[in-house]
């Protein structure tokens, strides 16, 4: 009967094999009715920590997990009900958006399931526009489906919709040019030009800085562009009011030339300095009055002008068991200032960071961390770094053509009785439950922690909404709306075996951000592994089951948390003892906070596939209908590695392919070309394409892999005696590392704590 539920125990000390073979699915939320099950926000949106909500708070205790929601609200869909009206249906109490949980009083009225206020239904929203019949307002797109858009009415703007306003922020000092980006940046940018979302009015600019700000004017009567230097970068001005941002359609000509020439532009410079602050404040003259997206190329530390910094990290301690949790905050508050003021004149600063020496990521990611912008990282991006050069165009091109809307708003609204507390992404909180997005993103994920504050008993289901307002590149104003609903429940048993592990985990991940930067590493650590200890003891205590036993039991809905925290555990974020990067170690950790969960987790535990035998592997039917042979995945330990085996590894936003020295000839042959194991060559940076079966299988394969990703992930074939194995090895997280603890002995102590 149990099993039956999904409520059996597994002792995790006898159960090695815990992963299952396929995706781990986000547990079925039960309301108990089919209709209102069927209308629920998709968990690829928005998701609890738990399916069902603890009638108190003392119940939510008692469970020891943790409760929050995690929202990717803007991501793309292939399908969304897009509602224009003239009446937006709201609850005239809590501005609540009408959605599939109210409940209908009679066929004029509703009542609102996170007030209870009944409300009047507007007559338009009687009319049924299909039968064009009075009478069932069950049947708007308003009720059936929980994830909608509105195209809004004028009431929710301030001002005309914005026109996309695109500048780019160019360092160009000796390191940046060192490393190679400015011509790949200028090559993809002109490739993409015509697919960057906007219309008619959409404007463009650049402006390049090292020791001084170079802009450049597109003026009208002129032929080419032209650069004006400003020297004085400690008093910002700009040389000219015209022509520096100009209108993309009128001058298309003119940015193509621009942008083939400023790649030789600086190819000799000897300046080592970079005014990235200044650079910043231009930026923010340039664009106040319109709003706008920032996009920032940075490979020097920014040690000139405003905001200039030193460099802090001793190398030397970096694989020390201790963190300077000083070096995980920033060094000054300019960046933060500075930020605050672009949110205010809705302009989002988006950072490319494209070092090779400490740049400080910790102070100058304030820059996006509060304007609502994004944060990519090409660690060691050199002309000669294949796979960073591969990932960085790709990242750039997604970047360039995913949609964008501007001047947003994201409001989460809750039932009475529940109340959010803490916020994790990228934003600045403008009042405590309107979120201030000058830029919302496709790929931007969002976590926030939940409170229970009023006695839930009396209901039997509660909601989260959120709402999303912004100004597409369309120049329309529009808002998202998703509604998820969850069942209320009285008994330990219950919540426990309601919890999301994967949700779980990623609510946990930006918790522990928050506990290291606050704290320090070590804390957040604990703070995992006490987690693990309390979810376990008080799955023990829901059993009646106090005092020693032999095992150590999980539910099945938990079961992969104590993997999935010993790999964290592991991650660059959250590592200690392993030399690491401080800027390295601060980006884990922004991804941590800023990742949609699919990504993260893939971030976390990444997919570890046999891929030499795919001719004997299941098959499933991709998007296309197209057949993929699919293996199993492997849990991330050595021991499911063989000499004659090929195995791919997949962590998300790149893969690395292990070729063992065994490997059959016909298989290296048929997909790489080469004749045999000691003529591959140490490195290959893509299956090539053959016509023949075998590598066709493996190419799909990876092409479905890659299908829900942002961007393509690029493959690194590596073989298994080259000096790079490292790049595969440092994933099976499973095993012992230096340090760190096998998963088998991190269960032992488990065990040991577990009361
Ligand atoms: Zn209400």
């Amino acid at each position: 009967f149990n099993k039956m539920w999904g409520m059996e125990s597994h002792d995790l000390l006898q159960t090695p094999t815990i992963l299952p073979p396929k995706t781990v699915d986000p547990p079925k939320i039960m309301l108990g009715q089919e209709a209102m099950e069927q209308a629920n926000c998709s968990p690829d949106i928005l998701r609890c920590t738990m399916t069902k909500i603890p009638e108190n708070n003392n119940l939510l205790q008692k469970s020891r997990l943790p409760l929050g929601v995690l929202i990717h609200p803007f991501r793309d869909l292939s399908h969304l009900p897009v509602i224009q009206c003239n009446v937006i249906v709201r609850c005239r109490a809590c501005r609540t958006y009408i959605n599939p949980f109210v409940l209908f009083v009679d066929s004029k009225r509703w009542k609102c399931n996170l007030c209870y206020r009944v409300n009047e239904l507007p007559e338009e929203f009687q009319y049924d526009p299909v039968t064009k019949t009075y009478g069932d307002p069950s049947r708007r797109p308003e009720i059936k489906s929980s994830t909608l858009e509105y195209i809004a009415p004028a009431e929710y703007m301030l001002r005309p919709p914005q026109p996309a306003v695109y500048l780019y922020l160019l360092d160009v000092s000796r390191l940046a040019v060192e490393s190679g980006y400015l011509g790949i940046m200028c090559d993809i940018l002109q490739d993409e030009l015509e697919n960057i979302p906007g219309d008619a009015r959409t404007q463009i600019g650049f402006v390049a800085y090292d020791s001084a700000l170079h802009f450049y004017a597109l003026p009208e009567d002129a032929s080419r562009p032209h650069e004006m230097t400003v020297l004085d970068i400690d008093e910002v001005f700009l040389p000219t009011p015209d022509n520096l941002l100009v209108n993309l359609k009128d001058k298309m000509e003119m940015v193509k030339e621009l942008l083939q020439q400023l790649p030789t532009r600086y190819a000799n410079t000897y300046d080592s300095n970079s005014a990235l602050g200044a650079a910043l404040q231009a930026a923010f003259k340039l664009m106040g009055a319109t709003g706008g997206r920032v996009t920032v190329f940075q490979a020097s530390l920014p040690n000139v002008g405003p905001g200039a910094l030193v460099a802090r990290e001793d190398p030397t301690t970096r694989g020390h068991t201790q963190v300077d949790t000083q070096l995980l905050n920033p060094a000054n508050d300019f960046y933060k200032r500075l930020a605050l003021e672009c949110s205010g004149q809705q302009i989002a600063v988006d950072l490319f960071v494209v070092n090779s020496t400490y740049v400080d990521i910790a102070t100058i990611s304030g820059i996006s961390r509060f304007s609502g912008g994004c944060i990519h990282h090409f660690p060691l991006l050199r002309p000669n770094n294949m796979t960073m050069k591969d990932g960085f165009s790709r990242s750039f091109r997604r970047y360039l053509t995913r949609k964008i809307g501007f001047e947003a708003v994201m409001r989460i609204r809750c039932t009475r009785g529940l109340a959010i507390h803490s916020f994790h992404g990228n934003f600045f909180v403008r009042s405590t439950d309107l979120l201030s997005l000058p830029n919302i993103n496709p790929d931007a994920g969002f976590g926030m922690q939940v409170s229970i504050e009023d006695n839930l008993s009396d209901v039997q289901t509660v909601c989260f909404q959120a709402a999303l307002l912004y100004t597409s590149s369309k120049g329309e104003r529009r808002i998202r709306v998703h509604t998820l609903c969850l069942p209320v429940t009285s008994t330990l048993q219950d919540v426990i075996h309601s919890a999301d592990q994967e949700c779980v985990v990623g609510l946990l991940a930006k918790m522990a951000v928050d506990r290291s930067m606050q704290a320090n590493v070590s804390d957040a650590r604990e703070a995992f592994i006490n987690v693990a200890i309390d979810i376990l003891s008080s799955y023990k205590m829901s059993l009646n089951m106090s005092g020693p036993s032999s095992g150590l039991l999980a539910p099945t809905c938990l079961k992969l948390l104590p993997l999935y925290i010993s790999a964290i555990m592991k991650h660059t974020a959250f590592r200690i003892g392993i030399p690491t990067r401080i800027d390295d170690r601060v980006m884990a950790m922004i991804e941590m906070k800023t990742k949609p969960l699919y990504l993260l987790m893939q971030m976390i535990y990444p997919d570890l596939y046999q891929v030499h035998n795919l001719e004997n592997q299941q098959i499933i039917m991709n998007s296309e209908e197209e057949p993929i042979s699919l293996p199993p995945k492997l849990q991330l330990s050595a021991r499911w590695l063989d000499s004659k085996g090929v195995f791919l590894l997949d962590a998300g936003d790149h893969m690395v392919m292990l070729v063992c020295q065994n490997a059959s000839a016909a298989f290296l042959s048929d997909v790489f070309e080469v004749p045999s194991y000691a003529q591959m060559p140490d490195d290959l940076y893509d299956i090539p394409s053959l016509d023949n079966l075998r590598n066709q299988r493996l190419r799909h394969f990876v092409c479905y892999l890659n299908e829900d990703k942002p961007y393509p992930a690029p493959v690194h074939v590596i073989r298994d005696n080259s000096s790079n194995r490292a790049l595969f090895y440092q994933h099976l997280v499973e095993d012992r590392m230096e340090n760190a603890l096998s998963y088998h002995e991190f269960l032992q102590h488990l065990k040991t704590q577990v009361k």
